[in-house]
């Protein structure tokens, strides 16, 4: 399956149909964790799909997003 066969949660757009949102790193994928705070037993977790544009986007402003640095990381030792 290509990005195309992924929706985006935030803006409903299949990733890869618009080059302007594209990001290097999509598809991303967001897992939902609820009931973070109790036992894993009571705890429920979601799958989601998006651009990383749209994610980032989304935030509040001061909430860092540091995929971008952690991948050039990873990328970095995987090449040394
Ligand atoms: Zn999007």
């Amino acid at each position: 399956m290509g990005v195309r066969g992924y929706q985006c949660c935030f803006c409903g757009e299949g990733i890869g149909e618009d080059q302007g949102k594209f990001n290097l790193l999509d598809p991303c994928s967001i897992i939902l964790i609820a009931n973070w705070e109790k036992s894993e037993s009571v705890q429920a977790e979601q799958q989601f799909f998006a651009h990383l544009s749209c994610f980032k986007n989304t935030l509040w402003k001061n909430v860092p997003v540091e995929v971008e640095e952690l991948v050039r990381d990873l990328e970095q030792e995987k090449n040394s």
